[in-house]
């Protein structure tokens, strides 16, 4: 039989993982029997499914359960399933080669790390969540052996062999070898002490307890099997509860919340769902897959489903069991089926319900929450519009009244609203110090009005859609807006204002030099310090650059309405040079513009204002 082995490469990435794997220092190295466990698993529960939807019956003298046989002496440790197998273009193709792009990445942020440790470690415990679970075998073997053979009728069988450097063999196995997978390794020195069965029954216990198939070791049974979310919370314990959230989500860490519920109308549903210690996420790693499984009394109908949660709750980890889906749909149509969108339905609804409650009984815990997991409630909140009053209750902001950090939803804005205010504002800026120097918050700081702060595009996109909330408009500060309540302004600076008829004048002089940059010129009742304000005929400013700088234009800035403070020193002296017909009139008043339109932000090219500032200056100095 030796002339029919075949050697081949692993792919690249796999290549770099493997080095990885095999030439860290690694603490933990536990885990890769949790990897190859999940994966007997996965390949049972698909053989049960295919069994049922192909009405085919399973063997009795091949019960569904993983074995585990260890030697101490041999230094061997096997792990074995009945499960669907593997033909040899699956054998290449799911041990070769990598199908997500997520996973390389994976791969070269590990890279990275470790080559910034000292010790040359790398933390190998996100394995499991990047699709390449099975390389972890490498940490503790220094050679894997892998019987297996398709369950489809007719297969053949093969066996796989790597020492991890490199490359693979395959050649055809004989007739002893059954349909399932079987996985020998041979283990390294220091890692000898996998072959002692009391040490894998340690690490069963510790991470595959919820195996939904019994787990034996050397025959005798090492895991109870049950699924916990058909009991009752009371049942269940905290540990409980944080362990099986640990083996659903291949997660180390603690759960942020847990949502357990089961309803029996308008279906019967039980669910429990977890939100992650950590959002991945956030620290650069690709767009995640969604993590709810669907279950049809207690049977797995599909992994990672699609159609049972929306894109936006993909950060969420857990299982929904309804008994009224039928057994043997189809997984290609579920997306298409009544009954599971009703249930997606049903099952956000209450999510989001839950979150609510949640913030109103501890909005601490709350707000770590989100600061972790906000894009997810945004992005929802823009995209989903089923579930868009759920998701926008949810929506935090700081804003003029709070203090950093402190965060008020947009019904704690309506409650406190000042008698007599008529829209909700909101105000976007990089940070709180660019909003707060800008000239847009004046009349509102003078006014003692709320102004929610939004530093991210995102949420002024969300806010421009929403319009309305409880009935009062919501209003950007940058908007031109009969909203606004007028200043009223300190009896002594009042007679020093321009007279209306100069005002009347100075206010069409500018409008005529200033031409098609602006649409309008007119006296200003918001403004307290600052000279002049650009304000925007369409919404906010953000939704302006937004549109600029995807069209790439930078100089031909749309044109807004610019405003003045006729009781401004600038303002005054402008009226004063043209009134003696001084040129340098002109050139002030585009200043004040661009200027104007730089505290909007809506200056992305400031080359052309830098000659015209130095003339300014030369102007200023000389005096
Ligand atoms: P993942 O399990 O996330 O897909 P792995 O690296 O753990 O990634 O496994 C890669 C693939 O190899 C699996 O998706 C599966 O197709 C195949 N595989 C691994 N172990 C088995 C097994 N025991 N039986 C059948 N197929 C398996
Ligand atoms: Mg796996």
């Amino acid at each position: 039989m030796s002339n029919k082995i075949e050697s081949r490469e692993f792919q690249t990435e796999i290549r770099q993982l493997l080095d990885i794997v095999i030439n860290s220092l690694y603490t933990g190295r536990d885990i890769f029997l949790r990897e190859l466990i999940s994966n007997a698993a996965d390949a049972t529960e698909k053989l049960r499914y295919c069994k049922l939807v192909e009405d085919g019956a399973l063997d009795p003298e091949r019960p569904l359960e993983i074995n585990i046989d260890t030697d101490e002496e041999a230094r061997t440790l096997t792990i074995s399933d009945n499960g669907i197998g593997m033909t040899k273009e699956e054998l290449i193709e799911n041990l070769g080669t990598i199908a997500h792009s997520g996973s390389k990445e994976f791969i070269r942020q590990l890279a990275e790390v470790k080559k910034d440790s000292p010790k040359g470690e790398a933390d190998l415990s996100l394995i499991g969540q990047f699709g390449v679970g099975f390389y972890s075998a490498f940490m503790v073997a220094e050679k894997v052996t892998l019987y297996t053979r398709s369950f489809r009728e007719g297969s053949d069988s093969w066996i796989w062999t790597s020492d991890g450097t490199g490359s693979y063999t395959i050649e055809p196995g004989d007739d002893s070898i059954l349909s399932g997978t079987k996985i020998v390794l041979s283990l390294k020195a220091d890692a000898a002490d996998y072959s002692k069965a009391d040490n894998i029954k340690r690490i069963i216990k510790q991470y595959s307890s919820f195996v939904p198939f019994p787990v034996k070791v050397n025959g005798e049974k090492a895991n109870t099997v049950e699924a916990i979310w058909t009991k009752n919370s009371s049942e269940i314990s905290e540990e409980e509860y944080v362990e099986f959230y640990k083996y659903i989500a291949n997660a180390y860490d603690e759960p942020t919340y847990r949502l357990h519920f089961s309803s029996d109308a308008p279906l019967s549903i039980r669910a429990l769902l977890y939100v992650p210690g950590e959002n991945l996420e956030r620290f650069g790693f690709n767009r995640m897959e969604r993590g709810v499984n669907l279950f049809c009394k207690k049977i797995l109908i599909q992994e990672k489903s699609e159609a049972i949660v929306p894109e936006w709750m993909r950060f969420v980890r857990g299982i929904i069991d309804s008994e009224e889906l039928p057994l043997n749909i189809s997984r290609e149509t579920l997306q298409e089926n009544a009954l599971v969108a009703k249930l997606n339905r049903v099952v956000t609804g209450r999510f989001l319900k839950f979150l609510e409650q949640q913030a109103k009984s501890d909005s601490a815990k709350y707000n770590e929450f989100w600061k972790k997991f906000n894009r997810f409630i945004k992005e929802g909140a823009a995209t989903d519009f089923t579930h868009k009053d759920g998701l926008v209750r949810l929506l935090r902001f700081e804003s003029n009244l709070t203090k950093e950090e402190e965060l008020i939803s947009l019904d704690d804005y309506v409650a406190r609203m000042k008698e007599g205010q008529q829209a909700i504002y909101y105000i976007n800026g990089s940070s709180r110090e660019a909003i707060e120097s800008g000239p847009y918050l004046e009349v509102f700081k003078d006014k003692g009005i709320e102004v929610l702060y939004t530093y991210d595009p995102v949420d002024d996109y969300i806010l421009d859609n929403l319009r309305e909330y409880q009935g009062k408009k919501i209003v950007a500060a940058e908007q031109d807006t009969k909203d606004l309540p007028d200043i009223e302004q300190p009896e002594e600076q009042a007679t020093e204002e321009i007279n209306q008829d100069e005002l009347q004048e100075l206010l069409s002089w500018f409008k005529t030099n200033l031409g098609e940059k602006v649409t309008e010129v007119r006296a200003s009742k918001r403004l307290v310090d600052s000279p002049a304000i650009i304000l925007s005929p369409y919404g906010s400013h953000s939704m302006q650059k937004i549109m600029m700088q995807m069209t790439g234009e930078k100089e031909n800035i749309p044109a807004g309405i610019l405003e003045l403070n006729s009781k401004h020193k600038i303002i005054k002296g402008i009226n004063e040079l043209r009134k003696a017909n001084d040129p340098f009139a002109k050139e002030a008043a585009e200043q004040v513009l661009e200027t104007a339109q730089l505290a909007a932000g809506l200056i992305l090219d400031q080359r052309n204002m830098v000659g015209r500032l130095y003339n300014i200056l030369e102007r200023a100095v000389s005096q």
